[in-house]
């Protein structure tokens, strides 16, 4: 079969592309599994006091393991959000990722929501439900979102956050510095709170202005009253930049990689103690 293009020429039939188009249909059929099945888990990775070092909070983050190794979330939920399946996964890491917060009274939770998922408009009516069916405090949730939103449907954007808002979920900008943003932005659509972008942070290992233009970022953040999250910590010399620089919570693999629950219980046990 030889399609010809715009200007008459015949192209050359190319199997590759039929044959991607059958992987993506198979991987989105096993994503519709694993989400049905529950075969997509949520891993905690610890937010920290800048200035005391306790964990005060937990992000939830979504991952996939299949028999034939562990599909990253980079991949399947872009993929979601393409095939419709977002919803389904969003609302699934939302009740599964607080029936395990619901072991661990004292922290706050962040959950990760996709731009598709706030531009429904039934998303904040059905957040407020599962709290309400899960029975947990609606003060104790941040959710995490990218700057997309803000871009693509600012209206729809504003009217799910400002009706989550009202009962108390908090907001946090996540990957800031990486798009295009605004500090304006941040105020504009009431954000609780600024995450800081990994690729600011290890910027500062390359010298250079590095350091600057993080302590630029944070005050201004800042002068609106906005606390910052610094993500990607990797190394002590970033934390303390960071911490001087004005940021109020730590979050990287320096302070504690993604774990399991049962990790997380482990951890915060050997704190109590210590
Ligand atoms: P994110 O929300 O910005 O999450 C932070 C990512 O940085 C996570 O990658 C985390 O494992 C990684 N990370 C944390 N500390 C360090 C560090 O010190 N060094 C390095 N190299 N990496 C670090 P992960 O888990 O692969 O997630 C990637 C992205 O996928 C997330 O970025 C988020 O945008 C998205 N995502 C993950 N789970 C969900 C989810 O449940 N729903 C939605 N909508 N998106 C999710
Ligand atoms: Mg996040
Ligand atoms: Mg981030
Ligand atoms: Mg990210």
């Amino acid at each position: 079969r030889a399609k010809a293009n715009g200007r008459g020429q015949a192209v050359e039939y190319a199997p590759e592309l039929d044959q991607e188009r059958q992987r993506v249909a198979e991987m989105e059929g096993r994503l519709k599994g694993a989400i049905k099945s529950g075969a997509i888990e949520a891993v905690f990775q610890p937010l920290v006091s800048a200035t005391t070092g306790a964990v005060t909070g937990l992000e939830a983050l979504a991952r996939w393991r299949t028999a034939t190794g562990n599909i990253s979330p980079e991949v399947f939920i872009p993929l979601a959000e393409r095939c419709g399946l977002i919803d389904a996964l969003g609302v699934h890491m939302l009740r599964t990722s607080i029936e395990h917060a619901k072991n661990w009274p004292d922290l706050a939770l962040s959950v990760n929501v996709s731009p598709v998922q706030l531009c429904n408009p039934e998303f904040a009516a059905e957040v407020i439900s599962v709290l309400q069916e899960l029975d947990f405090n609606p003060k104790r949730l941040t959710l995490e979102i990218t700057e997309g939103v803000l871009m693509t449907n600012p209206d729809q954007a504003r009217r799910s956050i400002d009706q989550l808002k009202r009962v108390g979920i908090k907001f946090a900008l996540d990957d800031f510095g990486c798009g295009y943003a605004s500090i304006g932005a941040l105020r504009q659509f009431g954000f609780d709170r600024m995450k800081i972008d990994r690729s600011l942070v290890s910027a500062l290992d390359e010298g250079a202005n590095g350091a600057d233009v993080l302590r630029a970022t944070i005050s201004l953040a800042t002068a609106l009253q906005i606390p910052v999250t610094a993500e990607g910590i990797e190394n002590s010399r970033q934390a303390a930049i960071l911490r001087e620089a004005g940021c109020d919570q730590l979050q990287g693999y320096l302070m504690g990689r993604p774990m399991s629950a049962h990790d997380i219980s482990s951890r915060l046990e050997e704190e109590s103690a210590a």
